[in-house]
């Protein structure tokens, strides 16, 4: 069937929070909840996660990926959690051949399903029957690489591939305070104001954020909100804005957004 026959997938970036999201029902796990059973049934998920975050882009290729616990002082239950859903080998490849000429290496055995992917999706697809790969960070390249990768990846939602992207826009774990646990600090909000505002309405011009007052504040380090660059890029391809999907703030320094492309896009 050719492609401009089926409207594309929608796309998502979502603010996963701490690790115990996975076991808790909130306001944002429905949110992640609710979009999945809003959409069409994903061929295959393209997971891409905070917490792969390497010196190279790279897609896990196995049959079979594993589920990573990639955390310490957390329950034993959150321990327990398995996510197995199948990977596609084959997709793998043609997400390799889908980018070039940016060079995308295929990984047979070193990463899998981390909890940055796992923990909103046993929300999002709890059957864990619709194969996931992974997509990793390169931690050494510049903002433009990730939001032009993610513009390149536009073809994978006219196949059917869901792109989820997750991490979260404002993540300062050195200012947490854990005894507030709903709250947002003046300037992780002014800052996430200013994400909002650029990826509903301009997308293509996310890397202004850099400039923003508060950027060192709320983004101390980058792992957390490039996966936010990748929907970006997706939405800048597509020539309009995402949708906010859910909104809040946990601890002061954590903002929970997420954000959807819709599949009018
Ligand atoms: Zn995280």
């Amino acid at each position: 069937m050719p492609a401009n026959l089926t409207p594309p997938m929608p796309a998502v970036f979502i603010g996963h929070g701490t690790p115990m999201n996975a076991l808790e029902h909130n306001a944002y796990t429905d949110a992640w909840t609710s979009f999945a059973q809003s959409i069409p049934r994903p061929r295959a998920i393209l997971a891409i996660s905070a917490h792969w975050y390497i010196n190279a882009t790279a897609i896990t290729a196995m049959s079979a990926p594993k589920t990573i616990h990639d955390f310490f002082g957390f329950p034993d239950e959150l321990f327990a959690v398995r996510y197995p859903a199948p990977g596609d080998p084959e997709l793998a490849e043609q997400i390799v051949d889908v980018v070039k000429p940016t060079w995308v290496g295929l990984d047979l055995d070193s990463w899998g399903l981390d909890h940055g992917t796992w923990s909103v999706l046993v929300h999002m697809f709890p059957e864990a029957d619709i194969p996931v790969l992974q997509l990793s960070i390169d931690a050494g390249k510049p903002f433009d690489y990730h939001v032009a990768l993610g513009a390149q990846l536009a073809e994978l939602r006219q196949q059917g591939v869901l792109i989820v992207a997750s991490g979260n826009v404002v993540h300062n774990l050195g200012l947490l305070e854990w005894s507030r646990p709903d709250a947002g600090f003046d300037w992780a909000r002014d800052f996430n104001e200013a994400a909002k505002r650029l990826m509903t309405d301009d997308p293509g011009q996310i890397n202004g954020l850099r400039d923003h007052d508060h950027f060192r504040l709320a983004v101390p380090t980058p792992d957390h909100f490039i996966p936010l660059l990748y929907l970006a890029g997706l939405a800048s391809a597509a020539g309009r804005g995402a949708e906010v999907l859910v909104d809040g703030y946990a601890m002061g320094s954590l903002s929970m957004t997420s954000y959807a492309l819709a599949a009018t896009g």
